[in-house]
């Protein structure tokens, strides 16, 4: 089961199957110097003996496990990763091996970006969130200012997704994934919309969360083979992103999951297409799908300007102006740009709403 992904400078495979992280050795093809494996300490615990053991037996194994969560993704974890890069001698046909989640997959492609100006490096995602953040090349840390404003686009050498490390995911995890799916689903396969609302996160089966997953992969493989850079289409995939990214920073990295973030966003987002438009688009059942699944939607205490500075710092900002990914209905995002004095107005009705 692979599927291929063009970039601009290589084309990937991703491998989507069970346990396949015991065979590692076999699917990356090239053979290395040496390999750094990068991952958290969750994910460490659970898998980074199997994944050394499927890499063979060799001295040139090395890995560094770092602190879970989103805090890690900053400059000093970069730095450090680079440091330790250099003491276990890494070279330009070294590999690095991305085992976690996005968190993980971002700045370990970011470090492989960067050290001695690029050198390879393959995800091994273990987040439902990850089916995203694993394909496309987009690596980055994050600023104390904003999210994910240091970086690069640098494509893997390939993506290993074994999706039964899923299966020690925690609920707030599969949930934060899922927001990322119903993304995918609502910007561009209603079908895949319509089956997500029927699901019900906490009886979640093995075999619905592959379909949802592969669907969802397929959709954003199509987005970035047509447009790498984001000069165009791939800004749809930052459907409810420009107000997820600010609630992410203005709140503190780590306060609340980029999923459980981008699921406030995509309501907002919603709820701005629906004035905007004027027409009955899906806000409802996407609400009620959030609150049944028990997503934190509640905003407190937002200082409704400063979290409007953060939105400006957001990639799409042009000129000033805030722009926002919305639909006219289903399968069709639009680009809309917006002035201060009515997002403000619409941030304020909103969180008004939820609370
Ligand atoms: P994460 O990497 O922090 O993982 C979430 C939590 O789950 C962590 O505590 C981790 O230790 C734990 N975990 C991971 N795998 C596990 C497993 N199999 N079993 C048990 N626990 C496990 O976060 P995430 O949600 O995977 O990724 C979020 C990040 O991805 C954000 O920084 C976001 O900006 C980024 N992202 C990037 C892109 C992109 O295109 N590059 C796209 C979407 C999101
Ligand atoms: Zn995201």
């Amino acid at each position: 089961k692979k599927l291929s992904i063009k970039s601009s400078s290589h084309s990937y495979p991703v491998y989507i199957g069970e346990n396949i992280r015991f065979n590692l050795s076999n699917l990356v093809r090239k053979s290395y110097s040496s390999f750094l494996i990068i991952t958290d300490e969750n994910v460490g615990g659970l898998y980074l003996d199997d994944v050394k053991q499927s890499i063979g037996i060799s001295d040139n194994i090395h890995h560094v496990v770092i602190p879970a969560g989103e805090q890690s993704k900053n400059i000093q974890s970069f730095y450090a990763l680079h440091t330790k890069a250099m003491e276990y001698g890494l070279d330009r046909n070294s590999l690095i091996i991305a085992l976690g989640g996005g968190v993980i997959g971002d700045l370990a492609g970011f470090v492989a970006a960067t050290f001695m100006r690029g050198i390879d490096y393959i995800q091994v995602p273990t987040t439902i969130l990850a089916h995203d953040s694993s394909v496309g090349g987009k690596v980055a840390i994050n600023h104390e200012l904003g999210k994910n404003l240091i970086g690069n686009f640098y494509s893997p050498r390939s993506v290993i997704y074994d999706v039964t490390t899923l299966h020690t995911l925690p609920l707030k995890e599969i949930r934060s994934g899922y927001a990322e799916l119903i993304k995918e689903a609502l910007l561009a396969d209603q079908e895949l919309f319509q089956d997500i609302l029927q699901t019900n996160l906490d009886s979640l089966s093995n075999s619905k969360l592959i379909e949802h997953l592969k669907k969802g992969i397929h959709i954003k493989a199509k987005i970035v083979e047509q447009d790498e850079r984001e000069t165009g289409s791939r800004k749809y995939l930052n459907l409810g992103h420009t107000l997820g990214h600010g609630l992410e920073a203005e709140l503190g990295y780590g306060a609340i999951t980029h999923g459980e973030a981008v699921a406030i966003g995509l309501l907002f987002a919603l709820y701005v297409s629906e004035k905007e438009f004027s027409n009955n688009l899906a806000f409802e059942n996407v609400f009620h799908w959030f609150h049944r699944n028990q997503y934190p939607l509640h905003i407190q205490n937002m200082d409704v300007n400063a979290l409007l500075d953060r939105m400006r710092l957001d990639k799409k900002t042009l000129m000033q102006r805030i722009q926002m990914i919305l639909l006219k209905k289903i399968s069709e995002p639009q680009i809309m740009e917006f002035d201060n004095y009515k997002l403000e107005q619409y941030i304020t009705g909103f969180i008004s709403y939820l609370n």
